[in-house]
């Protein structure tokens, strides 16, 4: 059977109105004769009835710290809301529907609560609803263990639902759907004149989604890569294309002129400096970090100094532990990590420098740099972190 995985996102599950272009979407490709999967994510972001926030702030005004099975149970209940809703819609429009939490789905997972592994998709139940001409509504975010204990994937992981039932299904393309027309060169919330890519690679796209781009989940890329799924990027509300993304080979060469293809930020780093004179405590704070699984982000290790960048939340913590080993570190508290992809810089001399000028011109200092054969990150002052993408937007003409 032709299958088509479709996966809708929290704003376009958010209102009657939205979820009728959901629906639009669902029923277009269920007329054309495929199989179609919906995969939903909890309606409407931060601050809506059941958005995931909004459930997480009710445990927390409940009992402080909820355990993390129960939080789990009570973060998967947005999507088990949304699939619902969605799938009485569908059948109200007259084509058979039937709603599935994760689990129900066959997303086995394992018990890492929070952020699980799915370990085995099991299709059945997807299938044979599928070959009754019933399209399945599955809650995205979410799985169960063995034992039928509720698990999460991790936030915004509803694409990585999608893209791993897509591959699990062999289905012809997964489509995820939002509020954006696609993949563009810097998120249009801070650059204005943003373009939308028509097609971009796995890597490029997961390089981006892991240094912050909110746009797609990299476990999602990863997914679909793996089991070689086409994937599409679209606006739930329009009929355009949207962003492709495909094998580097398949590029077009015109679409992707300039040596970077898109730019993102990761904002809440925080920057520690410690003098290399106390380079045994410095030893010891890492292997302390890695034992309470706070992993360093960038790291330079100098004659004379160790620089690195945590995530801010765990600064407290690293804090702590600096006291411990009596380490002083002298600390950059709020910080932002931008970073420029593109798999045209690969070999390619100057990219750096020509960050370095672009941003020395508007004042923005870099506090630390790292680079990959597809990425360049600088980490800059928090306050400049959007500044820092439209001056490097602009310096590379990507709008
Ligand atoms: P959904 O709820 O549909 O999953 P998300 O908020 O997770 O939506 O992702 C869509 C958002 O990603 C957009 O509204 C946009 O602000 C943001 N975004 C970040 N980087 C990019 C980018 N490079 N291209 C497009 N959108 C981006
Ligand atoms: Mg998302």
């Amino acid at each position: 059977m032709n299958i088509l995985v479709q996966k809708f996102g929290g704003t376009s599950m958010a209102t009657a109105e939205s979820r009728q272009y959901v629906l639009h979407h669902i029923l277009e490709a269920k007329d054309r004769g495929q199989g179609v999967v919906a995969v939903v994510s909890a309606m409407g972001r931060k601050g809506a009835p059941y958005a995931t926030d909004t459930l997480l702030s009710l445990g927390l005004e409940s009992c402080g710290q909820l355990p993390p099975r129960e939080k789990d149970m009570l973060l998967s209940c947005g999507e088990t809301i949304s699939a619902a809703i969605l799938a009485g819609e569908i059948t109200s429009a007259g084509y058979p529907a039937r709603a599935l939490t994760g689990g129900q789905a066959g997303i086995l997972t394992d018990t890492q609560y929070g952020s699980a592994d799915c370990l085995f998709v099991d299709t059945a139940q997807l299938l044979s609803l599928l070959k009754d001409g019933i399209i399945p509504v599955v809650a995205g975010f979410q799985g169960a263990t063995r034992e039928g204990d509720i698990t999460t994937l991790g936030r915004g992981a509803s694409d990585y639902t999608a893209a791993l039932l897509a591959a699990a299904l062999k289905a012809e393309g997964v489509e995820i759907y939002t509020d954006v027309d696609g993949i563009m060169t810097a998120d249009p919330r801070v650059v204005a004149d943003a373009r939308v890519l028509p097609a971009i690679s796995y890597s490029e796209v997961f390089q981006l989604a892991d240094q912050g781009a909110a746009v797609i989940h990299p476990r999602a890329v990863e997914a679909a890569m793996r089991g070689n799924i086409p994937m599409v990027i679209r606006n739930t509300l329009t009929d355009l294309p949207g962003t492709r993304i495909a094998a580097e080979t398949l590029y077009g060469t015109e679409e992707t002129e300039s040596i970077i293809t898109s730019i993102t930020l990761m904002k809440g780093r925080s920057q520690l400096t410690c003098p290399a004179s106390e380079a045994g405590k410095i030893e010891e704070l890492l292997s302390r970090l890695a034992d309470r699984g706070i992993s360093i982000d960038l790291i330079n290790i100098f004659p004379e100094k160790v620089v690195f960048t945590i995530e801010a939340s765990n600064l407290a913590s690293a804090s702590v532990l600096c006291g411990e080993l009596n380490l002083v570190p002298s600390v950059w508290e709020a910080c932002t990590k931008v970073s420029c992809v593109g798999h045209r810089m690969r070999g390619v001399p100057g990219v750096m420098a020509r960050i370095a000028m672009a941003l020395r011109k508007a004042d923005i200092p870099i506090l630390q740099t790292a680079d990959s054969h597809m990425t360049i990150s600088c980490l800059v002052p928090a306050e400049d972190g959007p500044r820092a993408v439209e001056v490097l937007h602009r310096a590379f003409s990507l709008g």
